[in-house]
């Protein structure tokens, strides 16, 4: 297909879903990705007299960008890392699907790797973050006994399924898919003293990310945390943290909660725990974990042997080029850029992050920029009206943030004129 076709295609054939930049990706490596349209040519002899339509040809080799938001949070490890590639490679042409009733290698080591990495617990598979934390409302439901409301936050976001839209803190989300599932009350972020307003006997759980990414990259303070563990503990409530932006060694850790000295009763996973492959998980304390029986939740393709292989690739890719401590190198790196840049132009009104997981807070609207910087050849992301978020992936290179740097600023100057 050439672009034309492929833009036509998605207009006819696919729901109109998403908001889409015009560009057609064919290859990515690491933090670099190419489009489809490469140097165009008119040909003027098509397929040596054989082609009788249109009369243009691109290249393979498009345009080279430089990614600063890989695959929404997926692309921890940059595009097609190659031990990510060879483990599935190899599993793919030894077994490819097993359903959940019955047993296999990658899924009990995945298991038993992440929860050597986490804390005593055991592990739910799914295929997303919306799926992660589904079953993770399910679990505080049945774990309740009667008790059912979940506490969560304003500017939250836990995914797009009924259950988790209701989770979700943002109004615009929800609008027109009433009637969304009762039992969550959201509450404002960092504010102990509205969780507490909040609670009722029927509670049962409180959730929450400890940075919202989808919400602008706002971090939670430790004593709001701590309170909050605090308030589970005495009311036997579920602490519910939801990693599936933060996880997987972005925030410098391997797991954002490991920077605050808690410990979650559960923890969601998706996003970037399969390389670039879909995966859900949810991590439950081991005390708590048979709550769910057989039969009680499922999930057909959770944690097939394909990408638990990626995963465990991924897992070692991360322990073994030491991108924990990479990224919070880097990020300090980008962070300090970004304050000097701050500094210089008062468009930017804040800096703040963790790790590789940062929030450029802008007095401007921030989509212009964006498309100032896709035009350049960086990809970031807008969210919340006026946030920039950068999230490269962990092993991205000085040389890489320099570049991104210089295109931000370029960006600006233009945006602002
Ligand atoms: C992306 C995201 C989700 C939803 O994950 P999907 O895989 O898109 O369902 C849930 N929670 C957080 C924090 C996210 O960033």
């Amino acid at each position: 297909m050439n672009l034309e076709q492929v833009f036509e295609s998605y207009k006819e054939n696919i729901m109109p879903t998403y908001t889409k930049v015009p560009l057609v990706f064919v290859k990515g490596k690491g933090s670099k990705l190419w489009d489809i349209k490469g140097k165009e040519y008119l040909d003027f002899f098509p397929g040596w007299g054989v082609g009788n339509k249109g009369s243009k040809l691109w290249d393979i080799k498009g345009k080279e960008y430089l990614d600063f938001f890989p695959g929404w949070g997926v692309g921890n490890l940059g595009h097609c890392h190659p031990k990510v590639m060879d483990a599935v490679r190899d599993q793919i042409s030894k077994l490819i699907f097993i359903p959940n009733n019955y047993h296999h290698v990658p899924q009990a080591k995945l298991a038993k790797e992440i929860v050597y990495w986490t804390y005593p617990a055991k592990v739910f598979f799914c295929n997303s973050g919306a799926e992660a934390n589904e079953g993770a409302i399910k679990f505080a439901r049945k774990f309740g006994k009667g008790r059912y409301e979940i506490i969560t936050f304003e500017d939250s976001f836990h995914g797009r399924t009924l259950a988790t839209l209701a989770a979700t803190g943002q109004k615009k989300y929800q609008e027109g898919f009433a009637p969304l599932p009762e039992g969550f009350k959201t509450v404002k972020f960092n504010d102990l003293e509205a969780v507490k307003k909040a609670l009722t006997d029927k509670t049962v759980a409180i959730m929450l990310e400890l940075i919202q990414g989808e919400g602008g990259i706002n971090i939670a303070s430790k004593d709001f945390v701590h309170g909050i563990k605090k308030i589970c503990e005495e009311k036997n409530l579920l602490l519910i943290v939801d990693e599936v932006q933060t996880g997987m060694g972005r925030t410098g850790r391997l797991f954002c909660y490991q920077h605050y000295g808690i410990t979650p009763d559960i923890m969601t996973l998706a996003k970037a725990l399969g390389g670039g492959l879909p995966i859900g998980m949810m991590v439950v304390k081991k005390e708590i974990a048979d709550t769910l029986q057989p039969g009680m939740h499922a999930s057909t393709f959770g944690g097939g042997p394909v990408i638990c292989k990626a995963a465990l690739a991924s897992l070692t890719a991360i322990q073994k080029e030491k991108l924990l401590a990479k990224a919070q190198k880097t990020g300090e790196y980008l962070l300090e850029k970004l304050h000097k840049l701050r500094d210089r132009y008062p468009a930017i009104n804040e800096v703040r992050g963790m790790g590789l997981m940062i929030g450029l807070d802008l007095n401007i609207p921030g989509k212009p920029l964006v498309e100032k910087c896709f035009e350049k050849g960086l990809l970031i992301n807008c969210t919340h009206d006026t946030v920039i978020r950068l999230m490269p992936a962990l092993n991205i290179s000085i040389k890489e943030v320099d570049r991104a740097i210089d295109i931000i600023e370029k960006s600006l100057i233009e945006v602002l004129k």
